[in-house]
């Protein structure tokens, strides 16, 4: 009989913002076995079904790019080449660009998806050496307008509690968001929580009925685009009704009397008309949150993902400011996020708005202090290209090259016509990724091969402010590298050898919180090192001998100038386009139970896809009897940007006149028929530009 001998790895899940602990076993074969970590504090041993099957997408290398490939010209196939030959290429394409058309008119798209370090690289190459804040990612898609609205009302982009605070609050308002599905061990928390304490109170806002609402004390089915109403209204109720924390306003907060002002304007009976909800729930919802000693609202997409986005945060961060539940245990306004490191990308300025640290880039003093730092004479003051803005720039010519890392924006970006376009109409398109199976690989004039989860090291920020270690496990195939070894070597092809030598990863980590010294965020007390041997730390952790910070402004001073939190007073009509006679329907896009983004990994899981297999669109029976559509007919959605063709799912969970399309399908598997961002607008929220995918007015037909 032959011993079979298991190696032992702590790593982290690489799908969603929960961040969740893992244990990787692995065989003296290779193969690999995951378990939820039960020394993890955020995750406390559990996984959900995406990730206790991540290591299933690690063994399958069916799907794996394994070596560099090229094209000479847009009419001859891709090739193999070497590293050196695909990144001499791709760095003499982008001198010559650079020299003749300025360094915006080439850019990177990165994501969510990647490790920090990899983030601060990317970051350093572009605005420290190129000269360009053309750098944007995917949580553009998912966090800006929390981003946003948190730096206004509270001075930082920082998520003010964790996921401790769950067990001590008593009230949860969930906006937008259904973690059931989306956040699933967050909701696991939550669902035990609300088990063993009754009383606790859960109101979900949801055009649709979903796994969380089955929980929910109150479910507002609201009309899409009705957040803010509703909102001002609680508010409106909890003034009304004094359940509001008059000191805590008077002290530490700024704007009331005209939030009062704008709330009082309406009364909550006509709210309850335009949300399409019942008064009296609104008056519940006052109850509950008013009588409330722990008051948590969480929010995903449902309010980022808005032409009004950054507004609709705004709304629901006061309802923490007016009753002064915030920086208490139990208490606080929660964005989840999406992505397992869109927190870690803005710690590194991963945006194209941002700089390092969550530094200004609009103040001379800060650019100065990176630019210093990195030892280059300046970092640009113009904003980069956002994401969607990136792309309409290549298509009409402003931008000519584009660096797409672990991210398939064909799939994922709003009205996937521009994307198309642009890709056709650039000078030259790299794609750096894991899979083959990401639809932009057919446009890329050079594909290079990423390491994956589990092949490299590095590190990740979840939702609570979480750093934690990835760890390498096993190698990567055929000649894939890590994301950080490619950029590096393009770095030095670029000539900038100098300051993108790094013996390790570790390195690159330590320069990082290097530059978080000193800053709200500051992690230089973190090290490869002590998260290997201590495990995981919320920032800030400024010290080595830092436990870290669990809870942000316990003392209600908040990072604004004058230590005050801001009231935003903001209109609550909604901006997106209207449905009209020939559209009269709203769509609205989501995720579902199993499957992540845009399927290059969960779509290769057998498990995974008996969840299910293949795009749909839920509909309201009145809406499909009106439209002699049955159960599982083939339907054609449309309106004036494309057309999607799936099956009809009927159900009275979604509201009446709504109808919703899962996000994840594209053109792989040849289902390109799925691709809800066919039909999503180009409208984007003016200040954080997160697009507005929920919101797009469709026609439905019988096909
Ligand atoms: Fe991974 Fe998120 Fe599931 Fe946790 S909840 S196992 S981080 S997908």
């Amino acid at each position: 009989m032959s011993l079979i001998k298991q190696k032992t790895y702590k790593t982290t899940c690489s799908y969603c913002g929960v961040g969740c602990g893992m244990v990787v076993h692995k065989d003296n074969k290779g193969n690999l076995k995951v378990e939820g970590d039960p020394e993890h504090p955020g995750s406390q041993g559990m996984l959900c079904s995406k990730g206790m099957n991540l290591h299933y997408t690690a063994m399958d290398t069916s799907d794996r790019l394994l070596h560099p490939e090229m094209r000479w010209n847009r009419n001859s196939p891709l090739q193999r080449v070497s590293w050196d030959t695909g990144l001499d290429r791709a760095a003499a394409v982008f001198k010559t660009l650079i020299n003749k058309h300025g360094p915006d008119s080439v850019g990177f798209y990165v994501s969510g998806q990647c490790l920090t370090e990899e983030y601060y690289i990317v970051n350093k190459l572009i605005k420290g050496f190129i000269g360009s804040n053309n750098i944007d990612t995917n949580s553009r898609l998912c966090m800006s307008s929390a981003v946003v609205a948190y730096k206004m009302a509270l001075g930082e982009d920082s998520v003010p509690i964790s996921y401790e605070d769950i067990e001590l609050a008593d009230c949860f308002l969930i906006a937008g968001a259904n973690p059931a599905w989306c956040h699933p061990i967050i909701f696991r928390r939550l669902e035990a929580h609300k088990a063993k304490n009754p009383d606790v109170k859960i109101i979900v806002v949801d055009p649709r009925k979903t796994q969380t609402t089955s929980i929910a004390d109150l479910h507002f089915q609201i009309n899409p685009g009705t957040d803010i109403v509703l909102y001002n209204a609680i508010g409106r109720g909890l003034i009304e009704r004094d359940k509001i924390d008059a000191d805590f306003i008077a002290n530490h907060t700024e704007g009331f009397n005209s939030y009062r002002q704008m709330v009082m304007g309406r009364t909550i009976k006509e709210a309850a008309k335009i949300c399409g909800v019942k008064a009296d729930d609104i008056y519940w919802a006052v109850e509950y949150i008013g009588r409330a000693e722990g008051f948590i609202s969480m929010w995903a997409m449902g309010l980022n993902q808005s032409v009004i986005g950054v507004n609709k945060n705004f709304s629901l961060i006061n309802l923490s400011l007016i009753t002064g539940k915030i920086g208490k245990p139990g208490s606080g306004p929660f964005s989840l996020t999406g992505q397992p490191n869109a927190m870690g990308g803005r710690e590194v300025g991963g945006l194209s708005t941002m700089l390092a640290a969550h530094r200004d880039l609009k103040n001379p003093q800060h650019r100065k202090e990176v630019a210093d730092y990195w030892g280059v004479p300046a970092v640009p003051e113009k904003p980069g290209y956002t994401a969607t803005e990136m792309f309409e720039a290549l298509r009409d010519g402003r931008m000519k090259a584009i660096w797409i890392i672990c991210t398939n924006p064909l799939v994922s970006l709003p009205n996937s016509q521009v994307v198309e376009e642009a890709l056709q109409n650039a000078k030259f398109v790299v794609v750096q990724d894991i899979s083959n199976r990401a639809d932009t690989v057919k446009y890329a004039d050079l594909v290079l091969p990423a390491a994956a989860w589990a092949e490299k090291t590095g590190t990740m920020t979840n939702s609570e402010r979480r750093v934690s270690y990835l760890n390498k496990i096993i190698d990567p195939p055929g000649e894939a590298l890590p994301d950080v070894e490619i950029l590096c070597r393009f770095a030095k092809k670029m000539g900038f050898g100098n300051s993108f030598n790094y013996e390790d990863v570790s390195q690159i980590y330590d320069e990082h919180a290097g530059l978080t010294k000193g800053t709200r965020i500051d992690v230089s007390g973190l090290s490869h090192a002590r998260l290997k041997e201590k495990g995981t730390f919320q920032w800030p952790v400024p010290t080595s001998d830092s436990p870290g910070t669990p809870r942000l402004f316990t003392d209600h001073q908040f990072y604004t100038t004058n230590k005050r939190a801001t009231i935003y007073t903001v209109p609550d009509e909604n901006l997106s386009e209207p449905p009209t006679e020939d559209y009269p329907l709203i769509l609205t896009t989501g995720r579902i139970r199993d499957q992540w983004h845009t399927m290059t990994k969960t779509g290769k899981v057998y498990k995974l896809k008996q969840h299910i297999d293949r795009p749909f669109l839920e509909i309201h029976p009145a809406d499909a009897k009106v439209r002699n559509i049955a159960e599982g007919n083939p339907v054609v959605i449309s309106n004036r940007y494309g057309q999607v063709q799936v099956n009809a799912k009927i159900t009275d969970t979604i509201k009446k006149g709504v109808v919703f399309l899962p996000m994840h399908w594209g053109k792989i598997l040849n289902q390109s028929k799925g691709r809800a961002n066919n039909l999503t607008t180009p409208l984007i929220d003016p200040v954080s530009k997160e697009p507005d995918f929920k919101f797009s007015a469709v026609q439905v037909e019988k096909y």
